[in-house]
Formats: structure tokens, C-alpha cells, sequence
């Protein structure tokens, strides 16, 4: 009896071909490993990039979707059946006027604290960390996470049918936690910080068949990373800036926007230009700036202590690829304090229009203290990343905003107050008007 099989749809071969490790080279398939079994390097995915050259060019990508999809070639996803939740191609904008407060005639934020699904660009690399999964085959889905990546895992898991399991730590903002457990997700809250949670889930990782998006599968999530460089050069018009400025938390997401640029120079994309790499750091979790500023190579893990949650970790795991990056492009890595942050936040909110959370506040600060510092020049084109949405961390600003102007329901009341307000400082407000 003849029957008609379904075939599936024919697939041009993807032009990611094996796994391999940063230290010694050596080669895997593109299964759910990470770690080197020879020397314990990480491993990266690596391309064709012969493959990759043929099948791109600025025309095929600018008619693709409106998200990170339209990257597809340069991403380790095999199929056409990927997880599209309109992650990435978020806004590049022209930051004149913080650009006119610092000094900085070239200025431009790009603005992942719109990105979709949940404001944060930990979107990108979900989005494709699970992706990736399910082409392997798991149907659970995990991550040990320091906040945005547990809501981007529980949302993308959600919209994609997969059962999550997500790890924080137990002193997380509310709105991280209240933000993942929307999902449903199972949430276990650890007592400790990010290291220690990240210690217990490479266990979990080794007892449970599951794919933990920045474990087992972190060669194909931290590819995400790379639309940033992508989404950048493209808005740009097809040119890579002088200069980028970028928060660090484990390194991965600074090192693949250099690989990102990267790829367009040697796909023919854009030109080669010398970028130059600045990376920011929170005082209170800063072992890369520290590193950076003792001139050494290795990095020492420190405690984290600073309200800059998301981007605490004290052992991380692409610091010494980070530091690299940023000398031997003649960027740097700075350090700014838990006020600093906050005035960040405030003043990328003031000039801008936009609000980022703790992440954001230290990308900022580390960006005047270079204007200031006069180590960016006026005529660069300057992109600072801001990565995450300050609606997720109100508790770190709440303090250092005042509030409303509380009146009654008449004219005069309004006029009394308008007053006062042109003469008084806003934080004192309420104390005068009650
Ligand atoms: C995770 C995170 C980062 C840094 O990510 P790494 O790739 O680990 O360096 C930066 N900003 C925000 C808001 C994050 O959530």
C-alpha cells in the first residue's frame, strides 16, 4: 500500500556547523553542551562564513520580519519554525539633548527597554536559546537568572508551550518576581546571590534532562546577543559607530556585540571600522573593573552589594573575554556607585524621555564619567545600551523623586501650588502643601 508521507519542507543547510571551544579549538556538534570536555573552555557556536556570505545581503535582511528573525542566517537555529514573540529591531535613538548635556554631538541610545515581550534585552537571547531547545528536543525549559532573564524565560516558555523552571535569587525587586511569576513558571526564590544560584543549577543541570537557556544551551543564547551589533549597524544605514558603551554583568552580551559587528565586516555587510568598546560596571559587583584598572588578566570574584541587581554577578563567567575586548580596542571598563546609578536613571528620563532600571542608570553614569573625563570625543558616534526597564526596579529610584503635588480641587489651591513649585525643590513638596 502506498501512502503519502509528509515530507518536511526542504531546509537550505544552516550555515552554524559545530560547537567549538574559546581556549583550545576543539569541535562538537551543536548539541546542549557548553563547557569544553578537553580543557573546560566555553564553547561558541562557529559559522561558515563562505555559506553565510552567499546567503546574505542588505536586501534580504531589510525584507525581513520586524525582529531579530531577520538575522535568521547568523543565529544557530536550524529551522524555519523558530519562536518569533517580535523580540529585537527596537528603537535607535538620536540622543540630542543628553547628547548637548555631555558634550557628545553623536550620541544614540539604543532603547531595549522597550524590547518585546517583557523589557529587557535578556528577549533576544531567550528567543533563541528556546528555539534552539525545542529543535533539541527538550520540553523543559530553565535558567538561573538575576532577574530579567527569569521573565523572558517564563513569557517566551508561556508563548511557546514549554514547562519552565526558573531560579532567582530570594532578594530579587518585586516587579522581577512579580513579572515571572505571571507566566506560571515554577519560581524557586534561592537564599543567596546569583553565583550561588548559578552553582546549584549546574547541578539541577546534571540531574534533570532540562535546558537551561544559560547553561547547557548559553553557546546558543549568547548568540542573541549579537542582533544588538546587527540591529545597530543596520538603523546606522549600514555603518558600525566610533564608539559603543555597554553594562557587564557576566561579559557575554559586550563580547557578541564585537562578534556582531564583526560578522557584517566579514560578510561583506558593512565596512571595517576600529570600534572602540567601553563597558560599565556597578561599584558594588565590579571584578572586571577592577580587573581592568589593575591591569590584570584574570579576574577575581567578588560579593555583589549594590542595587544594580541585574547585573551582579560576582563570578562571571566572559569577564577575562570582556576585558580583552575592551583594551585591545582602546575602549575601557569603569566602575560607578549605587548614586551615581540612580542619577543615571534620572537623567537618561529627564533629557531622554526614557526609563531604564538599574542596569541602564549604570550605563549612563559610566557614559558622563567618560564625557566628563573628556574620553570620548565630541565627534564620535556614541551608542549606549540600555538594556533593561526601570518600571521593573521602582524601588531604586522611589526616594529620589518626590511626589505628586497633592491639592485640592480649586483653582486657587492650583494657583497657591504652581507658585510654590516654581521656587521649591520637588522633593520638599509634600512636606509644604499637607
Ligand atoms: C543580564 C543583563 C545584562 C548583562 O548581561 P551579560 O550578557 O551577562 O553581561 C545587562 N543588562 C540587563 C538589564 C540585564 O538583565
Amino acid at each position: 500500500m502506498t501512502q503519502a508521507i509528509a515530507t518536511p519542507r526542504t531546509q537550505t543547510a544552516p550555515a552554524f556547523e559545530k560547537l567549538q571551544c574559546k581556549e583550545c579549538g576543539a569541535e562538537y556538534e551543536t548539541k546542549a553542551q557548553h563547557v569544553c570536555s578537553f580543557c573546560f573552555g566555553p564553547l561558541e557556536v562557529k559559522y561558515n562564513y563562505d555559506i553565510l556570505s552567499q546567503r546574505v545581503s542588505r536586501e534580504t535582511i531589510a525584507a525581513g520580519p520586524n525582529s531579530i528573525w531577520r538575522y535568521r542566517p547568523f543565529l544557530p537555529v536550524a529551522t524555519d519554525n523558530y519562536i518569533d514573540v517580535g523580540t529585537g529591531m527596537t528603537p535607535l535613538v538620536a540622543a540630542h539633548r543628553l547628547g548637548k548635556r555631555l558634550g557628545l554631538k553623536k550620541l544614540y541610545i539604543k532603547n531595549d527597554a522597550v524590547n518585546m515581550p517583557t523589557l529587557s534585552f535578556k528577549d533576544r537571547v531567550v528567543s533563541v536559546a528556546l528555539s534552539r531547545a525545542r529543535e533539541l528536543g527538550f520540553d523543559t525549559v530553565s535558567c538561573a537568572s538575576t532577574g530579567n532573564l527569569a521573565n523572558s524565560t517564563a513569557a517566551i516558555a508561556a508563548h511557546a508551550g514549554l514547562d519552565c523552571c526558573v531560579f532567582i535569587p530570594a532578594d530579587l525587586e518585586a516587579g522581577k518576581i512579580l513579572g515571572t511569576l505571571i507566566y506560571n513558571p515554577t519560581l524557586m526564590a534561592v537564599k543567596g546571590n546569583y553565583d550561588q544560584v548559578n552553582r546549584l543549577c549546574s547541578e539541577v543541570a546534571n540531574t534533570h534532562g532540562w535546558g537551561f537557556v544559560n547553561i547547557n544551551l548559553r553557546p546558543y543564547y549568547s548568540e542573541g546577543s549579537k542582533t544588538l551589533g546587527f540591529e545597530v549597524a543596520e538603523q546606522l544605514g549600514w555603518q558600525l559607530p566610533d564608539r559603543v558603551v555597554a553594562p557587564l554583568a557576566s561579559g557575554s552580551l559586550f563580547g557578541k556585540i564585537y562578534k556582531g559587528f564583526n560578522e557584517f565586516v566579514q560578510t561583506g555587510l558593512v565596512e571595517a571600522k576600529d570600534v572602540r568598546f567601553s563597558g560599565a560596571q556597578a561599584e558594588g559587583c565590579s571584578p572586571i573593573a577592577q580587573a581592568y584598572q589593575e591591569g590584570r588578566d584574570f579576574i577575581t570574584p567578588v560579593k555583589p552589594n549594590t542595587i544594580a541587581k541585574s547585573i551582579a554577578i560576582g563570578n562571571p563567567a566572559d569577564g577575562v573575554y570582556a576585558l580583552d575586548i575592551a583594551r585591545k580596542t582602546g575602549g575601557q571598563i569603569e566602575s560607578v556607585n549605587d548614586t551615581e546609578i540612580v542619577e543615571g536613571m534620572k537623567l537618561l528620563a529627564e533629557t531622554e524621555g526614557i526609563f531604564t532600571e538599574t542596569a541602564g542608570g549604570t550605563t549612563i553614569a559610566v557614559l558622563k564619567k567618560l564625557a566628563e573625563a573628556g574620553k570620548i570625543d565630541p565627534e564620535e558616534t556614541t551608542v549606549a545600551y540600555i538594556t533593561g526597564n526601570g518600571l521593573k526596579t521602582q524601588e531604586a529610584v522611589r526616594e529620589a523623586i518626590g511626589e505628586p503635588l497633592t491639592i485640592d480641587a480649586n483653582l486657587s489651591a492650583f494657583e497657591r501650588a504652581l507658585e510654590r513649585s516654581r521656587t521649591l525643590d520637588r522633593l520638599e513638596w509634600q512636606q509644604v502643601l499637607v
